[in-house]
């Protein structure tokens, strides 16, 4: 039997990057997931690749009509839905009195509306399945300030807090809630982004999508004691940088 055998998972942003990662390793392992993403051509071709045990979907995360018609189409051909994994997200860069207040709006409004909406229409059908596991993708940007990245940041500590407190509210419904924390990892979000940047990490290179994914199965799949807690997987970036202390 494989180990996400009888999982029904919803995944946003799943067309490209870390989304597309944990489509392909989830199915790969036996489970029936269902990916949105805004890119629609990119995700019916990962539909093709990865083949019947997958529905693409068009998902807006801002949008409480698609959340709901991603829940019902997973409740339809699957079954109820035991993950979901609130995966897409928007960086956008722009010090605080350069940056219009409609784009912070727009990255709060994706990143974490999107995430509170996930979850909003998620957890119905997360009960009717008996419980199941809630993975939220948050940054080292949430664990620490980045310059020019204050809307990302606000909305990354908001995924983390408000992670927590739905922990709390779906103990006694047999629900895990966790958040992820990456560093910089190689996807198309961080294709501008020189291999410099993680120079001053104790794991001087960027990480891998398939990283990412490998620790959200475990935390889906294996960590069946924790909720309400943080996965940091980002190098050693977040420990600040390696600097060597002169000896008398
Ligand atoms: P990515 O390659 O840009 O993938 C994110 C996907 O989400 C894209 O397909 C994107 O489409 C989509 N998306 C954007 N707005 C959306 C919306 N309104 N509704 C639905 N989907 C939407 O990025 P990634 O690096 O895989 O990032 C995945 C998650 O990890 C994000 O939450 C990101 O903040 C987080 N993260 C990434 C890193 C990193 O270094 N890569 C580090 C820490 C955290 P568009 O291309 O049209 O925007």
């Amino acid at each position: 039997m494989a180990r996400f055998d009888g999982t029904v998972a919803l995944i946003s942003g799943g067309a490209r990057g870390m989304g597309a990662a944990h489509v392909r390793g989830l199915v790969a392992e036996g489970a029936k997931v269902v990916f949105g993403d805004i890119l629609d051509d990119e995700g019916r071709n990962l539909q093709d690749e990865v083949g019947e045990s997958t529905r693409y979907v068009h998902l807006d995360v801002t949008s409480e009509a698609d959340w709901q018609a991603a829940v019902a189409t997973a409740e339809k051909d699957f079954g109820p839905i035991n993950l979901l994994v609130n995966n897409a997200g928007i960086v956008s860069y722009g010090p605080v009195d350069v940056m219009e207040p409609e784009e912070f709006r727009r990255v709060i409004d994706i990143n974490l509306t999107g995430t509170f909406l996930g979850m909003h229409f998620a957890v119905p059908s997360m009960r009717t399945a008996g419980g199941g596991a809630i993975i939220n993708i948050s940054s080292t940007a949430g664990l620490m300030g980045y310059a020019t990245i204050a809307a990302y940041g606000a909305s990354k500590w908001g995924v983390r807090g408000m992670t927590k407190a739905v922990a709390l509210e779906l103990g006694n419904d047999n629900i895990r809630v966790m958040s992820i924390h990456p560093g910089p990892i190689r996807t198309p979000m961080t294709d501008g982004m020189s291999d410099e940047l993680t120079m001053a990490q104790p794991i001087k290179r960027f990480g891998t999508a398939e990283e990412v994914t490998k620790l959200m199965m475990f935390m889906a799949a294996d960590a069946t004691y924790s909720t309400g807690s943080e996965w940091v997987i980002d190098g050693g970036a977040v420990l600040g940088p390696v600097i060597d202390i002169p000896q008398e």
